[in-house]
């Protein structure tokens, strides 16, 4: 019996298949995310808020004097969350708009009038499935703030004191079974806006961003981060600051020496992966496509291709590469593939963004290329689209693609059955979409697409709630006073 068709039935509905399934059916991430991972260290696409590394680090301290065990720690720190979001809930005025707090949408099933049911919110299924001490924890890790001990420990950085002194009040309230909006309100100071002048945020900043401990080798490359979206938004104040940072330093002019300045090094990095990520994207985004063709409509991988072949324009390889937009100006990267990236999306832009991707290992050196193409030959990067393209220079873009919506197939395959684990009921589980029976695939769902992020998403809510970045009235980001201080210092 083939695998897929264990997979049928009420294990598709099982435990994990929505994390698991749909976020990287081609395994393209790679590259990109471990670059990411080693210039951003602590920093993810899930953590949004400064002061949730405080409350975090602190409720498990707390947990452990108060000698609570497994459950009943866990228990507390889904109390802080509550309380901590219904504080932001309730605060008059901000010292800063940030973004909504972990499980904000879910409060008012909590709230009676203003009065809060504290206990029932921090149930499992409450204001959140299980708590957000799973986004916080490893980057708390980290970053130093919490040990890799189950539960976690104060890690050997953490302050203690000045973690009580910002946000210990939190948990006195946490303690209570109900809260009243009067105590909330009267709490404004321990909302996610306050940690910039707070004990808490002060310790965060430090470790953060402006003390490079030694020991810490990782403290370096977040810090240099920090100082080129400082530096970004210092130019050129931004609503949007991942975009002006993601063309800040995929383009433009060349970047100084990595060997000496270890800035450069960092942005050549950063180079890379903005760079590649363009093709991740591209990659992600036609397998979203060819999905939802198979979602629509069950068909055999040859079909598939048909229907890629399709929808595109009927040129030859050639023609597709030599109608490029412009990628060199001298030794300046031009926005090549935000130019690609900004027209409206379509299978035949994906394909050319693709092509893109491959040329620029014509214009980059050094550790920007090496880092650019990645350590693995296998995962689609720009070489295999090079080679591909190499090899069908006399062919119709059609033709080709064709053959390539079937190695799509494969590859997603593949890396879904990479990924198999028994369950807990002893049966085979595949997490994926995709499914092939006698070889008529279709997909449950809809891939997920876009790229990977680059985190500075979140960077960004991080940086504003620890009072770096400021945002003004029309909405741009900035570096505060307190940022261009940082800027002078870490430059
Ligand atoms: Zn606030």
């Amino acid at each position: 019996m083939a695998v897929e068709q264990q997979v049928e039935g009420p294990a598709w509905t099982g435990f994990g298949l929505e994390e698991s399934a749909g976020r990287y059916p081609l395994r393209v991430e790679t590259a990109v995310s471990r670059i990411v991972d080693q210039l951003l260290p602590g920093v993810i696409t899930t953590t949004r808020h400064a002061r949730m590394y405080c409350l975090h680090a602190l409720a498990w301290a707390e947990a452990q004097e108060r000698g609570l065990d497994e459950q009943a720690a866990k228990e507390l720190v889904r109390r802080g969350e509550v309380v901590i979001c219904a504080v932001h809930h309730f605060h008059e005025r901000h010292r800063i708009e940030l973004s909504s707090a972990h499980g904000e949408d879910r409060l008012p099933r909590f709230l009676d009038g203003d009065r809060l049911d504290v206990r029932s919110a921090a149930q499992l299924g409450g204001l959140s499935e299980s708590g957000f001490a799973g986004v916080y924890q490893g980057p708390c890790v980290r970053i130093g703030a919490l040990s890799s001990q189950t539960p976690p420990r104060l890690g050997p950085r953490a302050d203690l004191p000045a973690l009580r002194e910002g946000l210990g009040e939190l948990f006195d309230l946490a303690g209570h079974d109900t809260l009243d909006g009067d105590q909330l309100r009267a709490a404004g100071h321990l909302c996610l806006c306050e940690a910039a002048d707070a004990a808490d945020g002060r310790w965060l900043r430090r470790i953060l961003v402006e003390d490079a401990e030694e020991g810490w080798p990782d403290d370096r490359n977040r810090q240099l981060t920090c100082l080129l979206l400082l530096d970004t938004l210092h130019d050129q104040a931004s609503p949007d600051p991942v975009r002006a940072f993601r063309e800040r330093w995929a383009f433009g002019g060349p970047l100084g020496n990595p060997a000496s300045d270890q800035r450069a090094m960092v942005a050549a990095m950063w180079r890379a992966a903005a760079l590649r990520n363009y093709s991740v994207g591209a990659w992600r985004a036609l397998w979203r496509w060819l999905a939802q063709q198979l979602n629509m409509n069950p068909m055999t991988a040859e079909d598939l291709g048909d229907q890629l072949a399709e929808s595109l324009d009927d040129i030859g390889v050639a023609e597709l590469i030599t109608g490029l937009p412009a990628r060199m100006d001298g030794e300046v990267i031009l926005p090549a593939e935000a130019q690609i990236a900004d027209d409206d999306w379509t299978t035949m832009n994906a394909i050319r963004q693709l092509a893109l991707g491959a040329a620029r290992l014509n214009d980059l050196e050094g550790e920007t290329l090496k880092a650019f193409i990645g350590t693995d030959r296998t995962d689609l990067g720009p070489r295999w689209v090079a080679d591909l393209f190499d090899g069908g220079h006399d062919r119709m873009v059609p033709g080709l693609s064709r053959d390539l919506a079937v190695v799509l197939v494969r590859r997603a395959k593949r890396v879904a059955l990479s990924k198999m684990y028994i369950t807990r009921s002893g049966r085979p589980f595949v997490p994926t979409r995709l499914r092939d029976r006698d070889g008529i695939l279709s997909v449950w769902g809809e891939e997920g697409a876009g790229d990977v992020a680059l985190r500075t998403g979140t960077l960004s809510g991080v940086l504003a709630g620890l009072g770096v970045l400021t945002v003004d009235d029309a909405g741009r980001y900035l570096p505060s006073e307190l940022g261009e201080e940082l800027r002078a210092h870490l430059g």
